[in-house]
């Protein structure tokens, strides 16, 4: 029996060399992948750590991995040798502790199931990013986002302690259940968002909040992108504290409208906003619906208080953006950020690409949070024409969302596939700084080597 053989016994939960299953040498956004050492789904810390141990013996390049649904390329090999650390076997859900509102979780359990199990016992865990089915370690490594941020943050404000492997094998927990700190460097906030270049994790404690006993979802219809970031502009400056503000272009709900069979509720204008406010009191709520009514008046042409159906069905569209669009042609989606007053100007200048290098583009995006995702469209194309025109607008793109004051990446991470925008948007000592810090943690540059910078 081999060395991996003795760490992980089960035959299922251990490929090697040409056993590797196809799924882990393929991805939508990064093409020819190379093949790997191998791949452990380990289901303990103990065997992570075992692993971990295992590769710096063999000396072997760490890459871990959750559900596979990063879209940054960050998840994927790259060198050659990795051992790929699967941990999504590492799925159960541990302790919720009602005194200081904390779930203990294993790093491969779904934010699907942390939402649907915490909600049935009266709780809420904010963190809602489009893929459910990506694992909470996951949404550590990248800080993933999502619908809400725009009142409740992102995954890095749920994460109270976590416990991690570190590159040489040693184990070390970060943070604590203690609300407060100013007791020393925050090291668990340096691992959050770090997309598996410092850690490997292997148990989350993440804050819960009550679960809101009402909501109610808006949507209003506007001439044009410009207008309809004015609204929402104006609704967060009310005091209405939506929780998620969602702004789609007509030309993007078409491909939702498309795959789902069904139209938006009004047609009206070019570009809509979809929001949710939520609270504890119907009176309170009606109020800051009012408050909202009030503040888009003059910028939108219609304004339409959901019913429960209509709400359900509304979201529904916005969520099948994408998948709608599959159906239609290859593509690439972006997560650029910038300043919330930017956003209609970043989104008009995507048009103005659109023009200069004849690629089709459609944004959506978190307008409550200044994060669009521009997708471009390869169409007929041929697939040199693509990758030509589209890193031509992508140069263009992004020296945009720099000169806005912007960032390549708000809730996605920067993988290789947005590795040189980083660099070309980033200080020099900014970066030279994260290198050191990988240093220190990680002196042998094992651990998702090559990604991020
Ligand atoms: C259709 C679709 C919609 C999406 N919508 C959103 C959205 O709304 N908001 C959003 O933020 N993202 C979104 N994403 C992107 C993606 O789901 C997130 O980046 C997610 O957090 C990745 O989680 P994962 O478990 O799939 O991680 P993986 O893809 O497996 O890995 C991603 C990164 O995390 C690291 N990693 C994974 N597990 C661990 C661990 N235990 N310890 C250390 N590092 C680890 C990997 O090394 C890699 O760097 C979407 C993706 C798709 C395909």
């Amino acid at each position: 029996m081999s060395a991996l053989e003795e760490i992980i016994k089960d035959p299922e939960r251990l490929f090697i060399g040409e056993s590797v299953p196809a799924e882990y040498l393929t991805d939508s956004y990064v093409a020819d992948l190379p093949s790997v050492y191998g791949v452990a789904l380990p289901v303990t810390h103990e065997e992570v750590m075992a692993l971990v141990k295992f590769a710096n013996e063999h000396d072997l390049i760490i890459l871990a991995r959750g559900a596979g649904t990063g879209v940054a390329g960050s998840q994927v090999p790259i060198h050659g040798n990795e051992l790929i650390i699967d941990v999504h076997l590492m799925n159960k859900i541990g302790e919720l502790d009602e005194e200081t509102l904390t779930l203990t979780v294993e790093p491969g359990v779904l934010v699907g199931m942390v939402h649907d199990y915490v909600e049935k016992k009266g709780y809420f865990y904010p963190p809602d990013p489009a893929s459910k089915h990506s694992s909470i370690g996951g949404n550590v490594a990248t800080n993933a986002g999502g619908l809400r941020a725009v009142k409740y943050g992102t995954t890095r404000d749920y994460v109270r302690e976590m416990t991690v492997v570190l590159p040489n094998g040693e184990d070390m927990t970060l943070g604590s259940l203690n609300i407060k700190s100013s007791s020393g460097y925050d090291l668990k906030d340096l691992f959050i968002g770090s997309e598996g270049t410092l850690g490997i994790t292997t148990q989350v404690k993440l804050k819960l909040l009550p679960l809101p006993k009402v909501s109610q979802s808006i949507l209003l219809a506007f001439e044009d992108v410009g207008k309809a970031t004015d609204g929402a502009l104006a609704i967060l400056a009310s005091g209405a504290d939506p929780s998620g503000v969602e702004l789609f272009e007509k030309e993007a709900l078409y491909y939702a409208e498309q795959h789902l069979g069904y139209p938006l509720k009004t047609q009206v204008g070019q570009a809509y906003l979809l929001m949710t406010l939520d609270g504890n009191d119907e009176k309170e709520l009606i109020a800051r619906t009012e408050t909202v009514r009030e503040a888009a008046m003059s910028d939108a042409l219609e304004i339409h208080v959901l019913s429960e159906d209509d709400a359900v069905k509304s979201w529904a569209l916005r969520d099948n953006i994408l998948i709608g669009l599959m159906a239609f042609t290859e593509y690439e989606m972006l997560d650029e950020v910038v300043p919330i007053n930017k956003f209609a100007e970043l989104i008009r200048y995507t048009k103005e690409l659109q023009e200069k290098h004849g690629l089709n583009v459609i944004n959506f995006g978190h307008s409550g949070d200044g994060n669009v995702h521009t997708v471009l469209m390869k169409g007929d194309l041929s697939k040199e024409d693509w990758l030509e025109k589209r890193s031509g607008l992508l140069d263009d793109l992004y020296q945009k969302v720099s000169d806005l004051g912007g960032l390549p990446s708000a809730e996605h991470g920067i993988g290789i596939v947005k590795k040189k925008y980083l660099e070309r948007m980033s200080a020099d000592i900014n970066l030279d700084y994260m290198r050191k810090i990988k240093a220190v943690f990680d002196p042998d540059n094992r651990l998702n080597p090559g990604k991020l910078f």
